[in-house]
């Protein structure tokens, strides 16, 4: 484990929730089709399933057929339990239709290419564990090599590394470095900690404006800004503080903003396996700023939508409302 003798958090302290990030429970519409079968399963283990689709069609009535879009499936269900009266659905055990409807979800849901390795770090995990197992010697060796490479720089630049004020930057830098890039040693699963909650919970849960300060990977300079995470719980909840947590350990590594985002979404969807994950970023870029096209104003902003966002136009454009940014015509 490297030692870091700047400030760095401790990994279990409350104050990592970004005093400036404030959470919203919103209202929402729950992921209609897993909440009708819901419905169903209740209503067919009375064994009433007249009852049952007289309900649906209020339901549809009540809410201009937006059901009826992605209820495809449940509404195929209805009818193979009339039309196959032999077999009694009573014979089923409560909940079980719940859970294979779960199941088809999955591969549409669950991200095809994990961000977490099989252990909890997270991808790309080969330098993550040369760092987390390195041994003091090790340490010491890594920090003076970093050194060796940022006085080349510091002489390629112009300047003279033997100069009073920049004698210690090699060592600053270097130090400050592995604290930006301090995400690579980090793991999900230490992070999430059992945090993640049974509980009938199912409308949307949003943490919005949490800072990002993260490395842009083609230019080694600062990207900062905001992120906004939302989910949709399938009765379970994560530890509200976790989210800025996943957030930051993304974000404290080489990164583009596109895949930041991409990141933390389907690390959420995979440790939480709620119904839907949105996340939005806006950040400014300093190689955009300092360099290049110079545009000082510009904000680059980045969503990655999973599950029923994906999904659910409504859903998504409420989530989009919720954190300030117009969800029409989106
Ligand atoms: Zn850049």
């Amino acid at each position: 484990m490297v030692h870091f003798t700047g400030p760095r958090r401790d990994d279990r302290d409350p104050t990592a929730l970004d005093p400036s990030s404030s959470s919203v429970t919103g209202v929402s519409d729950i992921d209609d089709s897993v909440n009708g079968s819901e419905k169903q399963t209740r209503g067919s283990s009375r064994g009433d399933s007249k009852l049952s689709s007289k309900r649906k069609r209020r339901r549809r009535a009540k809410d201009g057929g937006i059901s009826e879009m992605n209820g495809h499936s449940s509404v195929s269900k209805r009818r193979t339990s009339i039309s196959k009266a032999a077999r009694d659905p009573r014979d089923e055990p409560p909940g079980k239709e719940r859970k294979k409807r779960v199941k088809v979800e999955g591969p549409d849901t669950r991200s095809p290419s994990p961000v977490i390795d099989f252990d909890g770090l997270s991808r790309p995990s080969r330098g993550t564990r040369e760092r987390l197992e390195e041994s003091t010697e090790q340490a010491a060796e890594r920090l003076e090599k970093m050194r060796g490479a940022i006085r080349t720089i510091l002489e390629c630049v112009g300047e003279d590394p033997d100069r009073e004020g920049v004698l210690d930057t090699p060592t600053r830098y270097a130090k400050a470095m592995l604290f930006f890039t301090k995400g690579y040693q980090q793991n999900v699963r230490d992070i999430v900690n059992n945090a993640i909650f049974h509980e009938n919970h199912n409308e949307m849960v949003i943490v919005k404006d949490i800072e990002i300060f993260s490395l842009c990977e083609h230019h080694l300079v600062p990207f900062t800004g905001k992120m906004h995470i939302g989910y949709i719980p399938n009765n379970n909840v994560i530890g509200i503080s976790k989210l800025p947590r996943i957030a930051e350990l993304f974000s404290r590594r080489l990164q583009v903003q596109e895949r930041l985002t991409r990141e933390v979404a389907n690390a959420i969807m995979e440790v939480l396996k709620p119904q839907g994950v949105a996340v939005v970023m806006e950040s400014s870029h300093l190689c955009m700023v300092m360099r290049g096209v110079q545009k000082t104003t510009a904000t680059t902003i980045t969503s990655c939508v999973l599950g029923c966002f994906e999904r659910k136009e409504k859903t998504r454009n409420e989530f989009l409302s919720l954190v300030g940014l117009n969800g029409s015509g989106r």
